[in-house]
C-alpha cells in the first residue's frame, strides 16, 4: 500500500489539472450510508419506487419518507478526513475541481470551493408549480413540506431523481474538465450511475492517470484505474496528503 500511496502522490504532484469524482462512499465515514452496500438506504427503499421523478410526481408523500430519512442522516453528518483532505489538497493547489454525485454538501462544509454538484443538493427545495426555492433549514416543521403559494404543492428536494436530466452546466463543465484532466481521483463510487460513470473513461481516453479509492473493487478497477487504493477513503486521503507534504516540503 505504501508504494501505491507514493505512486498516487507522484501523479497528483506532477499533474497540471487534477479533478475528482466522488460518490456516496466518501460520506459513509460521516454516518451517511451509501446506496449499494448491504444495509444501505436502498435495501430499505427500492429506488424504482422511491427515487424516480415519476414516483415523486405521483406519490410525493411516499418519496418524502425516504427523503426524510436521508435528510436526518445528512443533517447529523460532518465532513470526515476524506472531505477535509480533499479541501486541503485544493488549498495546496493539487486538486482543482471536485465533481460530486453526493447531495450532502459535505465537500463545501469541509472547505472545498470548486465543487460541481452532478446530482443536486438536498439542502434546498423547489415548488414545481410556482418555481419558488426554499432553504430546507428555514422551513417550519410541516411534513411533507409544502409551498406557500396558492397551490400548497409538496416541495421537491433539489436532487436529481432517476429519470431527470443532469443540470446542463454541471454536465458540460464535468465533461470538459474530464477531457483536459491530467489526473482523476475516483473516490467512493461504484461508478454505475449514468452519465457520471462516463467521466473516468473520458478522462482516461484523453490521457489522464486514474487513481481509484474504494473499500471494494469496481468495474473500473483493473480496467480504467491506474492506481487502486483499497480501503476507507478517510484513512487513504490522510496518507496521500502526508506523502504529498513529504514530497513538496
Ligand atoms: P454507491 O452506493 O453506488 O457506491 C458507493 C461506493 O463507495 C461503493 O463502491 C463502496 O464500495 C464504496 N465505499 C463505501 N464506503 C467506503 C469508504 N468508507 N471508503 C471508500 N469507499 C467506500 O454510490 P454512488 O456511486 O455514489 O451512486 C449512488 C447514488 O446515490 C449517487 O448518485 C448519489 O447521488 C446518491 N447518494 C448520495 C449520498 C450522499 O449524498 N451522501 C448517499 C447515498 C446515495
Amino acid at each position: 500500500m505504501k508504494e501505491l500511496i507514493k505512486q498516487a502522490a507522484d501523479i497528483i504532484t506532477k499533474s497540471g489539472l487534477t479533478i475528482a469524482l466522488t460518490g456516496a462512499g466518501i460520506s459513509v465515514e460521516s454516518g451517511i450510508p451509501d446506496f449499494r452496500s448491504p444495509g444501505g438506504l436502498w435495501s430499505i427503499y427500492d429506488p424504482s419506487e422511491y427515487a424516480t421523478i415519476s414516483a415523486f410526481i405521483s406519490t410525493p408523500e411516499k418519496v418524502w419518507e425516504m427523503a426524510r430519512e436521508m435528510t436526518k442522516l445528512i443533517d447529523a453528518a460532518r465532513p470526515n478526513s476524506a472531505h477535509k483532505g480533499m479541501a486541503d489538497l485544493e488549498k495546496m493547489g493539487y486538486l482543482h475541481h471536485i465533481i460530486t454525485q453526493n447531495v450532502d454538501n459535505l465537500h463545501q462544509e469541509a472547505g472545498s470551493s470548486n465543487v460541481i454538484e452532478y446530482h443536486g443538493n438536498i439542502s434546498t427545495l423547489t415548488c414545481l408549480k410556482c418555481g419558488q426555492r426554499f432553504k430546507r433549514a428555514e422551513l417550519h416543521e410541516e411534513f411533507p413540506p409544502r409551498c406557500i403559494c396558492s397551490s400548497r404543492m409538496i416541495l421537491k428536494p433539489d436532487v436529481i431523481f432517476f429519470g431527470e436530466a443532469i443540470p446542463e452546466d454541471a454536465m458540460n463543465r464535468s465533461f470538459q474538465l474530464a477531457s483536459h484532466a491530467e489526473a482523476l481521483m475516483v473516490v467512493g463510487t461504484s461508478a454505475v450511475v449514468s452519465p457520471a460513470n462516463t467521466i473516468p473513461s473520458i478522462a482516461k481516453t484523453n490521457g489522464a492517470k486514474v487513481i481509484e479509492i474504494n473499500k471494494d473493487r469496481t468495474h473500473l478497477t483493473g480496467t480504467i484505474t491506474d492506481v487502486f487504493l483499497n480501503g476507507d477513503a478517510g484513512m487513504i486521503m490522510t496518507e496521500i496528503l502526508a506523502e504529498i507534504r513529504k514530497i513538496v516540503g
